[in-house]
């Protein structure tokens, strides 16, 4: 994909964050890789759903403002040591999605329970310790928390998702809202009761074999 759709694309996604109510004020960050050494990031305390593409940073993996005008991402350390840390990962969202964040309040794992979670995320979401935002040590304690996996909740902060594509990391931090309200919910009217592993790994499977159209699994419209 050029520069130039990757652009586009990632500020499509600012403005569908906030219409799915996952993006409020300037709070939480995006950013998409370019190739193997660099990212796009949205720039620092801008509202998301009010950006343009030339407002978007160009930025090695190590900190480094390659292309932009404005300061980036506060949290640009957490987004370029993920990707250090994982080729597979192409985008990341970071958001401070209300459900989410009050399981990351209270330092509450989120485990997985319904058939859409398991499908498309298949792992529970687990919670880092607690980190001062912006700093290394988050970036450090982010990527040791999400392995190989798709979301992490940081504690007394928000929700971070990946995904092997913009759609992909959206896809996941909604998810991880919605599971997250689910949790809640179920727990108000009775035990929330998590899915079995087995039945986790089978859904998975049958998401990653048969979900979506045959050469795109998910279509958003970015
Ligand atoms: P930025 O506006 O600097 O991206 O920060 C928002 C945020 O969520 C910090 O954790
Ligand atoms: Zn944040």
């Amino acid at each position: 994909m050029s520069e130039q759709e990757l652009r586009r694309k990632l500020v499509a996604l600012g403005k569908k964050a906030f219409e799915y109510g996952l993006l409020r004020g300037t709070w939480g960050n995006i950013s998409a890789r370019l190739n193997k050494d660099s990212m796009l990031i949205t720039p620092s305390g801008f509202e998301k759903a009010a950006l343009r593409p030339s407002d978007l940073l160009l930025m090695d993996l190590q900190g480094n403002v390659l292309r932009g005008r404005w300061k980036p991402s506060s949290e640009a350390p957490m987004h370029s040591l993920i990707y250090r840390a994982r080729e597979d990962v192409k985008a990341v969202m970071h958001t401070h999605s209300y459900y989410a964040t009050a399981m990351a309040v209270v330092g509450q794992e989120i485990p997985v329970l319904t058939s859409e979670f398991a499908s498309a995320v298949g792992h529970r979401v687990p919670v880092t310790r607690y980190a001062v935002s912006g700093t290394w040590d988050l970036a450090e304690e982010v990527v040791r928390a999400l392995g190989s996996g798709k979301a992490v909740l940081l504690r007394n902060h928000g929700v971070v998702a990946v995904g092997d594509s913009l759609e992909e990391a959206f896809q996941t931090a909604l998810l991880v809202e919605d599971e997250a309200r689910t949790f809640f919910l179920a727990n108000s009217m009775g035990y929330a009761k998590p899915l079995g592993a087995e039945d986790v790994k089978e859904l998975r499977e049958a998401y990653l074999r048969n979900y979506g159209q045959e050469k795109r699994r998910l279509t958003l419209k970015l």
